[in-house]
């Protein structure tokens, strides 16, 4: 058996002309181009790579982007001015701060003080809060992606046993929230879980978000199951892989998501998402 292949590249194309079309009526019909901007602090490479890519893709969907390069000695005083400033510009409707920060400043802080309204990233306290009580509210991207994969691949979650392996704030935990609030049966497992296998392979949706290079095997996959791969690694050669064992896994496994290509790109696609989604809220 060979399993069906989730296309995020493919997934991603057609939600991002969804929302260069939405972008163009908005535009057309109330004056509003939606506004992302992202704070790069330092010269981390990778962190720059994202937010060029980032910016990229707004641009390319008709959005207004803006990036803020500040050195890597920028105090936390100053880089919470900059989100302020940010918070008050009506031309900007989404806030990131690209992460991780420099190590002496406080990154709750400073997730904090973007506005609630503005944190495209669904990282906001509030925002989290909401997502939990099924309130309308931005959606932690990696995870809310990985929902519009299963839907748009006509893949049913409720009923279904979703097992979540990480509970990172920003994918675990959310990702088991939309499962639930999707009506799956959901277990967490993480680091200190004992007998991993005896979980996974018990999964109907198996979500591994750990960022250990090709830990899940055949073995540990249940006969036909969905298997999502969160993971951004690197195998012994410098390749990139995911935290699924693809070559093993994918024969066994119903539907499997590869990587690159998979998770990947959903990720900014419903960044540009939120950020339509907070510049219809804020012209209506
Ligand atoms: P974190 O390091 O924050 O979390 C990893 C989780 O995995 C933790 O909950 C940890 O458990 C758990 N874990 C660690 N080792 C094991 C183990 N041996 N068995 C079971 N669970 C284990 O990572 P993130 O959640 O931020 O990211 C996870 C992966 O996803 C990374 O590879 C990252 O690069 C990738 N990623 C990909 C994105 C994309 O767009 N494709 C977006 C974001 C992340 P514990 O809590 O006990 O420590």
């Amino acid at each position: 058996m060979c399993a069906q292949l989730i296309d995020g590249v493919a997934i991603g194309q057609t939600i991002k002309e969804e929302i260069a079309k939405e972008v163009a009526t908005l535009v057309e019909e109330t004056g509003c181009q939606p506004g992302l901007a992202v704070i790069l602090v330092g010269d981390d490479q990778a962190s720059a790579t994202y937010v060029r890519n980032k910016e990229k893709q707004a641009t390319k969907v008709g959005m207004k982007s803006e990036v803020i390069r500040m050195p890597a000695e920028t105090t936390e005083e100053e880089l919470l001015e900059q989100v302020e400033a940010l918070n008050e510009d009506e031309t900007i409707h989404g806030i990131l701060v690209q992460l991780p920060l420099p190590k002496h400043i406080d990154e709750n802080k400073v997730i904090l003080t973007i506005r609630p309204e503005k944190d495209v990233d669904g990282f906001h306290p509030v925002n989290v809060g909401k997502m939990m009580i099924g309130q309308e509210t931005f959606l932690s991207c990696t995870p809310y992606g990985i929902m519009q994969l299963l839907e748009r691949m006509d893949i049913p979650v409720a009923g279904k046993h979703a097992v979540v392996i990480g509970r990172s704030n920003i994918v675990g935990k959310p990702m088991g929230q939309l499962l639930l609030q999707n009506d799956a049966t959901v277990t967490y497992c993480h680091s200190r879980t004992k007998d991993l296998a005896s979980y996974t392979r018990q999964a109907d949706i198996l979500v591994a978000a750990v960022g250990i290079a090709k830990m899940i095997k055949a073995e540990d996959v249940k006969e036909g199951a969905v298997v999502i791969d969160v993971g951004m690694n690197r195998d012994e050669n410098g390749k990139l892989c995911g935290d699924v064992d693809f070559d093993s896994v994918e024969p066994v496994a119903g539907a499997i998501t590869p990587v690159p290509g998979g998770v990947g790109p959903m990720t900014i696609t419903m960044l540009l998402q939120n950020t339509l989604e907070s510049a219809i809220r804020a012209s209506r």
